[in-house]
């Protein structure tokens, strides 16, 4: 009795033993025996694949970790891996989740397949025993078509020149399915656009030589098609050289003593000296609020909303465009800042009136601005109004060229009462005197889009009530 009881004590020892032991191992290896498959997300879902196409994917694993990822392009019987990794399995007990991301440049010549349909296959596994130690897998099919022939480019508009700190238009022809195309004037991009329905495959680009732009770099044209193929010409453009005015300004304590409170709010704490702060609102505060315009012109209609040349506001030119403005106090240089746009004073509180048709994209205080309009006249250009005294017009909202917008005033980083009026054209300050200038705008415009064979929006003739923009 007394051994088969210590006999039974053993046995019951071993029993616990074993649970005690299977329940440690299950602790241990039940991440390993996660079910979750990894996530896979594509930036943009491909459909053509060109010569030289970017897949950019995302992965990530919320259980045992990414284990490998792959991309594999089949064709027929052609099965070709463009792209495969293996990820080390994360330690014990921490597991990431953060996502990779990955581009993979893919490009179908190069791996001996021909032009027509395709299925590009991704696979991700991660390190969970599942699958017997196979991993869970994610996999996903895309249907596509190698199509490698570059998209065709043909320039429509001869004899373009451009002057520095100005605008030019260019129109062209690419097939009708492209995506991407515009003008690149060294490192930036002008967005081009497709404003006729009824020709598809004429295109049109406003640009401009930014008047921070250095001297002879390259301007040129390019399409890109669904697939990423590239077709790009350099852009026989005749760029005018000119040489900019250069500005002194005296700051006065007076000038302190009232700009100084209008910007109380946003002003930096860590700056006491009034003329610190005057050159914090002069740098810093000009730098984000011209930040914050390139960001209200950033979605253009698609559609020229204008036709003819801009209407000058009444007055006379104060200052212009792009002065170099040097900065004194007590005779001593303290900033600097380029003029943006033409200042044109009439009398106080005049009526200020839209260049041209478009849409409100800002209405409303805009930092050294004062009160703001920024009207979108489509296809990247579009025109602001500074330092009134009141805003006329609600964002969202069309108006007719000539339709009154607002009242001049002295709001913002102005003393007297005047008109800031700047023209942009791609997110780019540009000279307004050449949107004032019927001349300018019947050879670089109007008479460009004639010839293309385009009209041009009606019910907005402009009839040249501009004056000379000197
Ligand atoms: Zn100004």
């Amino acid at each position: 009795m007394a051994s088969g009881s210590r006999r039974g004590g053993l046995g019951w020892f071993i029993l616990i033993a074993l649970v005690v032991a299977i329940g440690v191992a299950v602790f241990f290896l039940w991440p390993k025996l996660e079910g979750q498959a990894p996530r896979l997300t594509l930036g943009r879902q491909p459909t053509h694949l060109g010569r030289d196409y970017h897949l950019n994917l995302t992965v990530s694993d919320q259980g045992a970790g990414l284990q490998s990822l792959s991309v594999q392009l089949i064709q027929g019987s052609r099965v070709k891996t463009v792209w495969h990794r293996t990820f080390p399995a994360p330690p014990q007990g921490r597991p990431s989740a953060a996502p990779t991301a990955v581009e993979v440049s893919i490009n179908p010549r190069q791996l001996g397949l021909e032009d027509g349909p395709a299925t590009l296959v991704i696979e991700a596994r991660d390190h969970s025993w599942r699958q017997w130690w196979h991993g869970n897998l994610t996999r996903r099919e895309c249907k596509v078509i190698i199509d490698t022939i570059p998209p065709n480019l043909r320039l429509l508009s001869r004899g373009l020149y451009i002057n520095r700190g100005g605008s030019a238009m260019v129109v062209y022809e690419t097939d009708p399915e492209v995506k991407d195309h515009g003008v690149q004037v060294g490192q930036r991009r002008y967005q081009g656009y497709g404003p006729w329905p009824r020709k598809p495959n004429l295109r049109v680009c406003f640009f401009a030589y930014s008047q921070g732009q250095k001297r002879g770099v390259p301007i040129r044209l390019w399409v890109r098609d669904p697939g990423g193929n590239r077709t790009e010409m350099k852009l026989p453009v005749g760029v005018r050289w000119k040489r900019f005015r250069h500005a002194t300004l005296n700051i006065s304590d007076r000038f302190l003593q009232e700009i100084l409170p209008r910007f109380r709010s946003v002003l930096p704490t860590d700056r006491t000296k009034p003329i610190d702060l005057f050159v914090w609102i002069n740098t810093e505060l000009r730098r984000r609020n011209n930040q914050q315009i390139g960001k209200a012109v950033s979605s253009p209609a698609g559609a020229m909303l204008f036709s003819g040349v801009f209407s000058r506001p009444q007055g006379k030119t104060m200052a212009g465009f792009p002065d170099r403005r040097r900065y004194l106090y007590h005779g001593k240089p303290i900033s600097r800042a380029t003029h943006l746009g033409t200042d044109v004073a009439d009398v106080t509180n005049a009526p200020i009136r839209a260049t041209a048709a478009g849409r409100v994209v800002h209405a409303g205080p805009l930092g050294i601005y004062g009160n703001t309009v920024i009207l979108d006249h489509g296809l990247g250009v579009a025109s602001l109004y500074g330092h009134l005294s009141v805003v006329e017009v609600k964002t969202g909202q069309t108006v007719t060229r000539n339709q009154r917008i607002g009242t001049s005033g002295a709001t913002g980083l102005a003393l007297g009462d005047h008109l800031h009026f700047s023209v942009l054209v791609g997110g780019v300050f540009v000279d307004p005197l050449e949107w004032w200038d019927p001349h300018w705008i019947r050879d670089n415009v109007m008479s460009r889009l004639r010839e293309a064979g385009v009209a041009t929006p009606a019910g907005d003739k402009a009839k040249g009530r501009s004056r000379d923009g000197g």
